[in-house]
């Protein structure tokens, strides 16, 4: 089988930056776990199906067997960007904000939809290696990975991350509302009963809060040589 490194811990904490760059060096494909639970909350949201403040057990049921209906497929181009395809359509471009994220850490919360992305998920190993970002990669979907971190960072940096992110694409950007969203979501996340966002045992924790993108990459490089 093909090696696996897992690399879980909350939004903004820069796994993505790292996963790419790790996926690149290592040659191998990358996972983006997020991405699955971002296209569920927001075809469940489509469908009329997150209106409710509690989710009853047929809108439950519903958003399950739609999960099970979506046919996605990563595919990469030579830009180096991904096309995240849904039955036919690239919605790589529309799931990348706070409000799909908060759509998303809702249906990430519900089991049956958990259960529904896991073959999908495991597959990914198949074909080589593989670098998984996500919030359970190594404690649940990849529990016997090669190499496992947890990279995280405190709230008010994420945020302020967050942040430059938007001024830098000309976009409005609120510091205190993207810092109570963060919460929020970190708060849905690391509480809920299944799955719940956690370093593996046998991961390597790491705080970015005061480190840069190549400190970062040459540490987990180095953790994953080992
Ligand atoms: O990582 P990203 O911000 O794209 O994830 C969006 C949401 O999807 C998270 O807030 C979390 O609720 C959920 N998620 C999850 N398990 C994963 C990846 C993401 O529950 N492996």
């Amino acid at each position: 089988s093909f090696p696996v490194i897992t690399i879980d811990g909350p939004s903004g904490a820069g796994k993505g930056t790292v996963c790419l760059r790790l996926a690149q060096a290592l040659g191998y494909r990358l996972l983006d776990s997020g991405a699955l639970y971002r296209i569920v909350g927001l075809k469940a949201f489509e469908a009329g199906l997150l209106n409710e403040l509690s989710l009853t057990e047929q809108v439950v049921a519903d958003i399950t067997e739609l999960t099970q209906s979506l046919d996605i497929q990563f595919l990469p181009r030579d830009t180096g960007d991904v096309d995240i395809v849904v039955n036919g359509v690239n919605v790589a471009g529309e799931i990348r904000n706070e409000t799909v994220g908060g759509y998303a850490s809702k249906v990430a919360a519900l089991p049956s939809v958990r259960e529904a992305l896991l073959a999908l998920q495991k597959n990914m190993a198949n074909e080589s290696g593989l670098i998984a970002d996500g919030r359970d990669m190594g404690t649940v979907v990849f529990p016997n990975a090669d190499a496992k971190v947890y990279l995280t960072a405190s709230a008010e940096a994420r945020a302020d991350r967050r942040v430059a992110q938007l001024q830098q694409a000309g976009e409005r950007a609120d510091y205190a509302a993207i810092l109570t969203s963060i919460q929020e979501r970190d708060e849905r996340d690391e509480n809920r009963s299944v799955a719940p966002s956690k370093p593996a045992k046998d991961a390597l924790v790491l705080d970015s809060s005061s480190m840069n993108a190549d400190d970062v990459f040459a540490q987990i490089k180095k953790f994953c040589q080992q």
